[in-house]
């Protein structure tokens, strides 16, 4: 019997591309490959870029580097490097990194088993670019199983054991769906208009269909994910609109044997009454929101583009609290934008006290080629005051979330559990640090040490000692204590009906329930 052919996929950057990975090593199990974590021996190996910051793109020339020495052990091997970056660096990449064999962009990836059997046939390169920064691909001479981009979401393959050893952040009862592709934003300091292209919106029909078929194959919690989540927009070819509120709505009335919905990233402008009232209305949508500010700056917030003041934002947050008074509110923050003086940074610690935040994710700005501020805006803040900036938010940001979890202590959250302890541990360390490496397959090996981890409706991560097979589950937890990033707590035997979680979380069917991760899973 011949060996089948082995795939090696390692993911860096944001939620979307974690979903993108997981269809496209999908459809490439569709055409007979294994998964290996032996980066070295792959048959393929698929990396899977991020652009957003320099930072992430130095981890893949690093990954490059690696490849370039072991080519000599491995002549056959072929090298795909997939999204932002491909799409970004284009030609140029191949030039600096001639052992890459195929450059495929984010939206182009239902062409990648093609391109492989392509580049396996005919020793050529092969290259498929469609952002708004380039359109060049090379002929596809195989036919691909996926005719079309939209073909790879809704033809991903569903049951929990199609989650085995996938690169994932998060439990195998967890899923991502996509409602929306791109951005029209154009923020001056941010790459993605330009890498992933303009706005597209799917169906809501096919969203809902998604995600039933996620939840009759035991998924507990689907994410809705889009760069601009809540900016959702369909029109269908009988003229019928559905808004990012109605699609909210449909989804959590149409699949009632979904126990948790969540969605990223929201827009601040973008979110109107309606959508929180669909939120505040439905208690199988969990409370929380991240919706990143990125400035507490009414300048600097101008120069960025992001077409709101800190007023309307701070206004927003008040909204949100007013109809969800227990919703947890994640941000995002920049430090050191282009002309940002200590005026400026002293706003935005002022915005996150303000804001309260259960986290947020700070970077320090990384002037990105073929933005609008690489182009216009001097990168004027040096790196080092951007480092200090960088510690001195993160410090405030880490006195309020202790806060914040100090108010947990002694209260009973139902929680997700999502598997193992140090495997979550990790996977948020890589969250807050948004951009990076998500997950490689070496980091995904966890030892079960009788410790769980899980997420409340809110977001927030509790580790608590229980047996492996409550994984999958929602149960209640009593927080004893906590850190900034972490509460910790004990299985406690209280019901509180009055919770959403309990509505339906322990109705699911027991073999769904009892499901217990395989130790090469992905998480
Ligand atoms: N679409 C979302 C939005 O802007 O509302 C997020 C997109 S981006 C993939 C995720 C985060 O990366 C942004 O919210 C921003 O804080 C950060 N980011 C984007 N471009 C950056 C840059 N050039 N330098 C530093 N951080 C950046």
């Amino acid at each position: 019997m011949t060996a089948r052919p082995t795939i090696y996929l390692e993911t860096m950057g944001c939620q979307m591309n974690v979903l993108d990975s997981e269809l496209v090593f999908g459809s490439l199990r569709a055409t007979g490959y294994e998964p290996t974590d032996d980066l070295h021996r792959a048959g393929v190996v698929v990396i899977n870029t991020c652009s957003v910051r320099q930072h992430a793109e130095d981890k893949v020339w690093s990954r490059l580097g690696q490849l370039k020495r072991s080519r000599g052990r491995n002549p056959d091997q072929i090298v795909a490097v997939i999204g932002c970056m491909a799409e970004r660096d284009g030609e140029s990449l191949l030039e600096r990194a001639p052992m890459v064999d195929i450059l495929c962009g984010p939206s182009e990836l239902h062409r990648l088993p093609a391109l492989i059997a392509d580049v396996q046939a005919r020793r050529e390169r092969a290259v498929a670019l469609s952002g708004r920064l380039r359109d060049h691909s090379t002929p596809v001479h195989t036919l691909a199983q996926h005719d079309d981009l939209e073909s790879l979401d809704s033809g991903r393959a569903l049951g929990l054991e199609s989650h085995v050893a996938m690169p994932r952040v998060f439990g195998r009862h967890q899923a991502y769906v996509r409602i929306t592709r791109g951005c029209n934003k154009y923020c001056t300091f941010c790459v993605v208009p330009y890498t992933r292209g303009p706005e597209v919106h799917r169906p809501a029909d096919q969203i809902v269909d998604e995600v039933r078929r996620l939840a009759a194959a035991g998924v507990m919690e689907v994410t809705l994910l889009g760069q601009t989540v809540n900016h959702y927009h369909h029109v269908d070819a009988t003229g019928r609109a559905t808004s990012f509120a109605a699609l909210l709505r449909r989804v959590h009335d149409e699949v009632p044997e979904l126990p948790r919905l969540r969605f990223v990233t929201s827009y601040p402008r973008d979110f109107t009454d309606e959508a929180l009232q669909v939120m505040a209305d439905s208690p199988r949508i969990c409370r929380y929101l991240h919706v990143p500010a990125q400035s507490g700056s009414n300048p600097v917030l101008k120069r960025m583009n992001r077409g709101y003041t800190v007023e309307q934002y701070l206004a927003f947050i008040d909204r949100a609290r007013a109809a969800m008074p227990d919703v947890c509110i994640s941000g995002d923050m920049i430090v050191g934008f282009s002309g940002e003086t200590e005026a400026d940074f002293a706003a935005s610690l002022d915005l996150l006290r303000h804001c309260k935040y259960k986290n947020c994710y700070i970077f320090k700005y990384s002037t990105r080629p073929g933005t609008t501020a690489h182009d216009r805006l001097p990168d004027d803040v040096p790196e080092a005051v951007k480092r200090r900036r960088n510690n001195d938010m993160l410090a405030v940001q880490a006195d309020i979330s202790l806060a914040n979890h100090r108010a947990m202590i002694d209260r009973v959250v139902d929680v997700l559990v999502e598997g193992p302890s140090k495997r979550a541990i990790q996977a948020q360390e890589s969250e807050q640090d948004r951009g990076g490496e998500v997950a490689s397959l070496d980091d995904r090996r966890a030892v079960f040490a009788g410790q769980l981890v899980g997420r409340t409706s809110g977001d927030q991560i509790v580790v608590f000692s229980g047996r492996a097979d409550l994984i999958g589950r929602i149960v209640p937890v009593r927080v004893t204590a906590v850190t900034p990033y972490t509460m910790h707590g004990d299985l406690s035997g209280e019901t509180d009906s009055g919770r959403p979680d309990h509505a339906s979380g322990d109705q699911r069917p027991a073999h769904l329930s009892l499901a217990v991760l395989p130790s090469s899973c992905a998480t």
